[in-house]
C-alpha cells in the first residue's frame, strides 16, 4: 500500500470543507453483535431482513365476525355462528352461505370468509345467531397476508439508528441479537494553569473546568461513556504526558491552549507527537481557533477554551465524527427554516451560529428569536437555546423577518403544553 499522502495543514476553512476533511478520514469501527436490551440509540451495521410475510395470513383487523359479503347484500340478516376464532386458533370450518364465524383482532380469517363486521355493527341472538343491521363492502377489517411485510425483504438498512421502533421490528423478526459498530473510546483533556477542577475548593481567581463536563455529556448524548482525563497544566511535559494519554483513545477532545495566546502550546505538543495537523482556525463564530489532528487511527480535536465555542464546534465538528465512527447514516443535527423574530448580527466571512429560542407564530410557523447574549463565554445562553441558526458567512447579519436554517438542539424536543400544566 502506499503511504497516505499529507496535505498541508489548511487554515481558514469553512465550516463544511471543515467537516469534509474530517469525515473523509473516518470509517464506521469494527462491527460487534449486541443483544436488543443495549441496541438502542446505536446503528445497525447489517441490513435486516424479513423472515415471512406479516401477517403470515389474512387476519381481521377488529374483533367481530368473519362473513360472506355476499351474505349481506340485502340487510337485516341473521346468520349461523358456526366458530370462535382467538389470534393463534388455526380455523376448522369453512363458512358456507348463511353461516359467520366470531373472530378477534389478528385472528386468521376462516376458509370462505372474505369480510370482517365489526361487534360493534352487529346484535347478538340467541342460538349461536348473530344480527347483521347494515350491509360492508367486500375486504372491510381484513390484513391481507404480506401486507406489513414480505418474506426477505428488507426491513432495516444499514446505517439507520436503533430507535423504540426498529426494536420493535427487530424482535418482531426474531432478531435477539444485532451487529452494529463498537462504540468509539473518547478522552476529554483540559488545559489550562488557570482551570480549576470540580472538586477543588473555590478560587475566585480561578476558572472552572466546565468544558470537561460539558463535553463529557455531549459525548454521553450520544449514548459513549468518555474518560475524563482532567486538567493538563500549561506545561509543555506535562501536557504531553497527558496527550500520549489520550492518544491512546480513538477521538481525544482538548480544549483550550490552541490559540496564538503566549500559552497555547497544545498544538506544537500534538506535533511534538507526531501528530498531523489537517486544519486549524475555521471561518466560523465562536469557534474560530479550532484544530483537527490524526495519528494513525487516533482523532484529535483541539476545541476552544471558551465554553460556548466548545460546545458549539462540538456540535459541528466531533459529533457527527462520532456519528460516523458509530456506523450512523444520519449524521447532522435536523435543521428546519424559521423566520427572525429580531435581527441577528454575524460578520461577513465568517459562518455565525447564533444561540436562539424557537416558537411559533399564528399561522404555526416557527420563529427565532436570537439570544441577547451572544458572547461566547456566556454558558448560560447555552442552556436557553433551542437551537442554533447558522447565519452563512456570505451574509453581514440578517435583518427582521427574514429566513435562516435552525440546527436543533436537545431543548426543541420537548414543548410546554399550557392547557395541560394548567390541569396539573
Ligand atoms: P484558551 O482557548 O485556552 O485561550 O481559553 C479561552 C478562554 O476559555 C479562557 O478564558 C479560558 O479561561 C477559558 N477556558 C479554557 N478552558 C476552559 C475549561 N476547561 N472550562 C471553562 N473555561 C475554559
Ligand atoms: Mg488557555
Amino acid at each position: 500500500m502506499n503511504p497516505p499522502i499529507e496535505t498541508p495543514m489548511a487554515i481558514g476553512l469553512s465550516v463544511s470543507e471543515a467537516q469534509t476533511c474530517i469525515l473523509d478520514r473516518i470509517v464506521p469501527l469494527e462491527t460487534e453483535e449486541i443483544g436488543l436490551a443495549q441496541a438502542l440509540g446505536r446503528a445497525l451495521a447489517e441490513e435486516v431482513y424479513a423472515n415471512r410475510d406479516l401477517p403470515p395470513y389474512n387476519v381481521s383487523a377488529m374483533d367481530g365476525f368473519a362473513v360472506r359479503a355476499a351474505d349481506l347484500f340485502e340487510v337485516p340478516r341473521t346468520l349461523q355462528i358456526i366458530e370462535d376464532i382467538k389470534a393463534g386458533d388455526t380455523p376448522r370450518l369453512t363458512l358456507q352461505p348463511g353461516q359467520c364465524a366470531k373472530i378477534m383482532t389478528g385472528a386468521p380469517l376462516p376458509p370462505g370468509a372474505d369480510t370482517v363486521v365489526r361487534v360493534e355493527d352487529t346484535r347478538p341472538l340467541e342460538n349461536d345467531k348473530a344480527e347483521f343491521p347494515i350491509s360492508v363492502k367486500l375486504g372491510t377489517d381484513i390484513r391481507l397476508r404480506g401486507e406489513n411485510m414480505r418474506q426477505s425483504d428488507v426491513v432495516l438498512q444499514a446505517g439507520e439508528e436503533i430507535t423504540p421502533a426498529a426494536i420493535s421490528v427487530l424482535a418482531t423478526v426474531k432478531r435477539a441479537k444485532v451487529k452494529v459498530a463498537r462504540k468509539p473510546r473518547v478522552a476529554i483533556l483540559s488545559n489550562g494553569d488557570e482551570l480549576e477542577a470540580l472538586d477543588e475548593p473555590l478560587d475566585l481567581r480561578k476558572i472552572p473546568d466546565s468544558n470537561s463536563h460539558a463535553l463529557m455529556a455531549q459525548v454521553q448524548n450520544l449514548g459513549i461513556e468518555p474518560a475524563l482525563l482532567g486538567i493538563a497544566r500549561d506545561k509543555p511535559d506535562e501536557l504531553t504526558s497527558f496527550l500520549k494519554r489520550g492518544l491512546e483513545y480513538d477521538i481525544l477532545l482538548i480544549s483550550g491552549g490552541t490559540s496564538v495566546g503566549d500559552h497555547d502550546y497544545v498544538r506544537p505538543t500534538l506535533a511534538a507527537l507526531n501528530v498531523v495537523m489537517h486544519f486549524w482556525r475555521v471561518e466560523m463564530r465562536p469557534g474560530h481557533p479550532i484544530a483537527f489532528g490524526t495519528l494513525g487511527n487516533a482523532f484529535v480535536f483541539c476545541l476552544p477554551g471558551n465554553p460556548v465555542s466548545s460546545m458549539v464546534c462540538f456540535e459541528q465538528f466531533v459529533s457527527p465524527a462520532l456519528r460516523r465512527l458509530m456506523g450512523h447514516r444520519r449524521l447532522f443535527r435536523r435543521t428546519i427554516p424559521v423566520r427572525l423574530a429580531q435581527a441577528a448580527k454575524s460578520r461577513q466571512g465568517r459562518i455565525e451560529f447564533v444561540r436562539a429560542t424557537l416558537s411559533r407564530d399564528t399561522s404555526g410557523d416557527y420563529i427565532a428569536t436570537p439570544d441577547a447574549s451572544q458572547s461566547s463565554g456566556d454558558i448560560l445562553s447555552m442552556t436557553r437555546a433551542d437551537a442554533l441558526l447558522a447565519v452563512p458567512s456570505e451574509h453581514n447579519g440578517l435583518a427582521m423577518g427574514e429566513t435562516a436554517q435552525a440546527q436543533l438542539l436537545e431543548t426543541a424536543m420537548w414543548q410546554h403544553s399550557p392547557n395541560i400544566e394548567k390541569i396539573l
